[in-house]
């Protein structure tokens, strides 16, 4: 019995192609067969109407396991809203992470993302995600500022937690990487064992990097509000001087697995060194907006304009990331896309740089190429994963769609989406039902909703023990 199945579109948007209208997208098994002109309707044809097929968004940028925060730090500064989020790590079980982490994949899968980069505390981010089919990778986080506990120790801890993640995620699509978390929680000493670690086993890495003006401070001069919680804290520190993309790099850890996430404090000097490694960056727009860190200046920096020497951005991989609902606060690629056009221009004052093409693109084969994933998601080809998201058109916002690269990137929405394919299985489908219950083929959506609000309440009513 063949499994080849053909849908139908006003609109396909392979990405790497023009688009297609109207569009027919061959999928048989887990793979895309073809992309092709329709035409004439046949009977065997899966109808999706008005709608735009596009690859599914990959979110390089995520951390499922704060689902359960949307909503809770608001308005505050970054250094503070960054050591709430650490202070409450303690306030929930690992069932209530579970739920958080699945609550988030589900909320990512309606909103057509099917592949994420995700910074995991706990691990949790692991199992949501592979229950809701998605792929990409999730990246163990790794701390250690201070002294207390000795890198060895630190090293073969993650080392475990590795070993048994990589075991979970056999069979799967996601790769386990490891994700020292910044510059201002990570001891030189600590990101040089794990750069040796990840080169060793050959794991993917993450970092967040050049996100705040303190951050930016502490590095170069040793000064301001990170510099003054470190003397509270007692942890020693010499300011290597220079910029966090500098400093990462005399440590070893920038390459081609790496991805380094918001840049906003990013340099010219530092695109070149971004491009001599190969590291990628994640774009987070939103949420370096909303925490006041700024406007990442990633298409700006594709001249230094003194002696005339260009960095091309082209040659620099740069994915679009949500960040966590904790700083945005919902996974909507459609709204990111937009806010990366828009905070460009606004901030540069200039229609140079993004496009909406540009960010279409950016949230999904760029995506792809910062995961290093290009080869099999990412765009609508032959031979890659059958990862579609279907949009519709038929909203009052989306009419007319002169343009639909235009109608997804300035008016489309999250709630759009109509239906989200990865490996060929739909794992979220409006099109049968409004119920929400309905909408999950493999998924109990009202006892996990049960789960969540229970874990969420947790986290509300949690105090420090020292209160
Ligand atoms: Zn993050």
């Amino acid at each position: 019995m063949s499994t080849t199945k053909t849908y139908r579109a006003e609109w396909a948007l392979p990405i790497s192609s023009p688009p297609i209208s109207p569009a027919e997208v061959i999928v048989d098994g887990d793979k895309i067969v073809e992309i092709r002109q329709a035409g004439k309707s046949s009977s065997d044809v899966i109808d999706l109407g008005n709608s735009a097929v596009i690859p599914g968004f990959v979110n390089v940028h995520t951390h499922l396991d704060y689902t359960v925060l949307r909503g809770m730090l608001e308005d505050l500064e970054f250094l503070p809203w960054i050591r709430e989020i650490t202070m409450r790590m303690g306030a929930l079980d690992p069932d209530d992470w579970a739920a958080s982490a699945l609550w988030g994949a589900a909320e990512g899968m309606a909103a057509g993302v099917t592949t994420i980069g995700d910074c995991s505390p706990t691990g949790a981010a692991l199992e949501g995600a592979h229950i809701m089919g998605m792929g990409g990778i999730v990246y163990q986080e790794v701390f250690g500022i201070d002294e207390s506990r000795a890198v060895s120790e630190i090293v073969g801890d993650l080392t475990a937690k590795v070993t048994q993640f990589q075991k979970r995620a056999a069979g799967s699509r996601l790769n386990i990487g490891i994700s020292p978390h910044a510059p201002y929680t990570v001891r030189a000493e600590l990101f040089r064992a794990l750069a040796a670690y990840a080169k060793a086993y050959n794991l993917p890495v993450c970092i967040h990097a050049a996100e705040s003006q303190s951050e930016a401070e502490l590095i170069r001069q040793g000064t301001g509000p990170m510099a003054e919680m470190f003397e509270r804290r007692e942890i020693s520190w010499s300011p290597p001087g220079g910029s966090t993309v500098g400093y990462l790099n005399d440590l070893g850890i920038l390459g081609k697995h790496t991805l380094l996430v918001h840049g906003v404090q990013g340099t010219v000097a530092d695109q070149r060194i971004m491009a001599e490694t190969g590291a990628a960056w994640a774009h987070c727009p939103k949420s370096n907006a909303k925490l006041a860190n700024g406007c990442a200046p990633f298409e700006l920096l594709q001249s230094d304009g003194t002696d005339g020497n260009s960095v091309s951005q082209s040659s620099i991989r740069v994915g679009l990331g949500s960040d966590s609902v904790a700083s945005n606060n919902s996974m909507d690629m459609f709204e990111e896309m937009r806010f990366a056009v828009l905070l460009q221009r606004a901030t540069n004052r200039s229609l140079h740089g993004l496009t909406a093409e540009k960010a279409l693109r950016m949230a999904t084969l760029g995506g792809a190429e910062a995961l290093s994933l290009q080869n099999h998601i990412g765009s609508l080809e032959s031979g890659k994963f059958a990862d579609l998201c279907v949009v519709s058109l038929d909203g009052l916002h989306s009419a007319p769609v002169h343009d639909p690269v235009s109608a997804l990137v300035y008016a489309g929405r999250a709630s759009d989406v109509i239906t989200t394919m990865t490996s060929g299985h739909f794992r979220y489908d409006a099109r049968q039902s409004t119920h929400l219950d309905e909408k999950f083929p493999d998924l109990k959506i009202s006892p996990l909703h049960i789960r969540f609000l229970e874990a969420a309440r947790k986290m509300r009513e949690w105090r420090p023990a020292n209160l």
